[in-house]
């Protein structure tokens, strides 16, 4: 049963997000798997951003059984600057799954569709209530904050404690008409008005019901840990070269980056130089021998959990096959043939910088 606060907060939401939300095109589509591919996309990710890449994705991939015929180096290739490779992998999975085991029709309850790889129960709870009206909470990021300012809940939002009783709170307000517009309604103002620092009380609908607004505490809650530093490392990585063709290699298919394309190397062991580290990175990768010559370019790039510092190199192959040891595959290419392929978007920074200084034309468009 609601509340009058409960009903307040929910007609104030509906009609704010009725005259206020952003038109965006994957809004009011009511396909679940429009609302699948959305939601996977936002999850880490602003919405400026994932918007050409859903629209060319969707153009691509129009449905459930074109994406689980494609072949997963072309939805990666699709993917490819749009980070958390594994959001793509888990997908062109599930899309096989739903395929094979559900006769290609999306699943509506929230057990099975957490049950489908990548979806937990954020997008399971986005993906019920949104495609199919059912009364399920959602909680991201953007959730948590605004519940936690309406309720003036101080505990750290991330532990299990919190974790519980906002997934409860969510649960409670969530009306029985209108659930997936009311979780968008939340997640909206999250993401537009009630952002982490200077939220915009002023032009916030729920003003009137805010607890942390009425104490003046917008500015201080939620109550986040304190981010841990994060690692660096020192990477060198060779341009490696055979009768004009570039060596590239495929990253395993499960963990970071798994089943992109990149160049090869690794980490800089403590006491050896960074062009020993090319050189036996080489040689324990892919099995060749090399000639490391002259540092091309420096590229530094940021992942979520930790920053590296790429060094890349020349190399001119000397001895050997070249076999897959500790990737995938192996690939000697014409450097023309790059945009062919999925790299990490580190791998990307390489080409560019380095494209005036090789000498061959790398276009990686
Ligand atoms: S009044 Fe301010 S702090 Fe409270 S929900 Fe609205 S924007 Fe957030």
């Amino acid at each position: 049963m609601n509340t009058p606060q409960t009903n307040k907060l929910q007609n104030a939401l509906l009609a704010w997000f009725g005259a206020h939300a952003r038109v965006l095109p994957f809004r009011g589509v009511g396909d679940p798997y429009a609302v699948w591919v959305s939601e996977i996309m936002l999850q880490q990710t602003q919405v400026a951003t994932v918007v050409p890449y859903y629209q060319r994705f969707m153009r691509r991939f129009p449905t459930v059984q074109k994406l689980a015929a494609a072949r997963l180096d072309s939805v990666l290739k699709l993917w490819q600057g749009l980070g958390y490779y594994s959001r793509a992998r888990n997908l062109h999975k599930a899309a096989r799954v739903i395929v094979n085991e559900h006769d290609g029709i999306f699943p509506d309850t929230l057990d099975a569709l957490v049950a489908l790889p990548g979806i937990g129960r954020y997008t399971a709870g986005a993906i019920a209530s949104i495609a199919f009206g059912r009364r399920v909470p959602v909680l991201d990021g953007n959730v948590m904050r605004v519940l936690c300012r309406l309720y003036r809940l101080d505990d750290n939002p991330k532990s299990p404690a919190a974790q519980k009783h906002l997934w409860q709170l969510a649960e409670t307000l969530v009306p029985k008409n209108r659930p997936g517009d009311f979780n968008q309604s939340l997640m909206e103002l999250g993401a537009t008005v009630c952002t982490p620092k200077n939220p915009s009380c002023p032009q916030c609908p729920a003003q009137k019901l805010c607890l942390a607004y009425a104490c003046n505490e917008q500015d201080v809650l939620p109550k986040m840990p304190k981010a841990a530093r994060t690692p660096h490392y020192t990477v060198a990585v060779g341009l490696v070269f055979k009768d004009g063709k570039l060596l590239i290699d495929k990253r395993r298919p499960d963990g970071l980056l798994g089943g992109l394309w990149e160049l090869p190397g690794g980490k800089k062991q403590t006491g050896e130089t960074l062009k020993q580290a090319v050189a036996r990175e080489i040689k324990e990768e892919i099995g060749i021998d090399v000639v490391v010559g002259q540092r091309l370019c420096i590229v530094k790039h940021a992942y979520s959990h930790f920053r590296i510092t790429l060094h890349a190199y020349r190399c001119d192959y000397t001895a050997g096959t070249a076999k897959p040891i500790h990737c995938a595959a192996v690939k000697w290419i014409a450097p023309t043939d790059i945009a062919k392929y999925a790299f990490p978007a580190a791998t990307l920074k390489i080409f560019t910088a380095a494209a005036s200084l090789i000498n061959c034309h790398l276009d990686c468009s």
